[in-house]
């Protein structure tokens, strides 16, 4: 994975070392030591950009792939996400097919995503909307949508929530939101740029606020710090000795104001 996203274990270290022991003075200090959250937010992109390299920002997959692959994704690895996505494919052809499917065949085919009983019928909730709503099932008419306009449109959607309308719209239309996933919620945590009390939806404007609002911007951010928590700022016994991130880290420097 390091491999992968750029970065590897000498870099790492290396930045390791020099932000976490030779910095210019108390970790605390340091790890306070910002004029403004959104000095701290730039300093943070700004190493996380260093450690796993700039990602170029081009769609991964088309729209509607994007979109019902995110609500497959939720509470799912990444592996059984495209898995469960690959069966529904192959055993309804087109979107046409999924959304007329007895919802019983199509919870079958999605069961390697987590609560596939649930995703089921929404997918087909969502579909149905979609064509209700455009004739097709095609969303590409997003990218010409004023960003508040489309992130209305997609909450509006049976299960589709804020992570997932933001992902589809930054990753698909380089509109400038910011999906807030599980990595990225606690990674802004840990380090402070949100309270420890703060929830994923009041995260993505509060982060919002603090990042420049370009595109580009977000979505490396989104990316890296995603990786971070993926493979250092992991949930359980995150690797501080070892993290780019340290000198300035609120958590690295009091692990008690996760709690407070
Ligand atoms: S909690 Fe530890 S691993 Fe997470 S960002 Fe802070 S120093 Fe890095």
């Amino acid at each position: 994975m390091f491999a992968q996203c750029g970065m590897n274990d000498s870099l790492l270290k290396r930045r390791s070392t020099k932000r976490a022991v030779t910095s210019e003075g108390p970790v605390q200090k340091a790890a306070r030591n910002f004029p403004s959250l959104k000095d701290k937010a730039l300093e943070i992109h700004s190493i996380l950009l260093e450690t796993y390299g700039d990602n170029e920002h081009t769609p991964r997959r088309e729209p509607m792939h994007e979109l019902i692959s995110t609500i497959l994704s939720q509470r799912t690895t990444w592996k059984n996400e495209d898995l469960a996505y690959q069966r529904m494919m192959q055993r309804f052809g087109d979107w046409a097919g999924v959304e007329n499917a007895p919802v019983d065949e199509l919870t079958e085919a999605i069961a390697p995503s987590n609560f596939a009983e649930v995703k089921a019928p929404n997918i087909q909730r969502t579909l149905r909307a979609i064509r209700e709503s455009r004739g097709s099932y095609d969303i590409s008419f997003l990218q010409d949508l004023p960003t508040e306009d489309g992130l209305a449109w997609l909450l509006a959607l049976p299960g589709v929530g804020l992570k997932t309308a933001t992902l589809v719209l930054l990753f698909c239309f380089r509109k400038p939101v910011l999906p807030v996933d599980t990595h990225v919620h606690r990674v802004s945590q840990r380090t402070g740029l949100i309270g420890p009390k703060v929830m994923h939806e009041a995260a993505h404007s509060i982060l919002l606020e603090l990042l420049p609002p370009e595109p580009a911007v977000l979505y490396n951010f989104h990316v890296n710090m995603l990786r971070h928590g993926q493979k250092i700022c992991t949930w359980s016994r995150p690797k501080c000795s070892r993290c780019v991130l340290a000198a300035v880290c609120n958590y690295f420097a009091d692990p008690d104001t996760e709690k407070s």
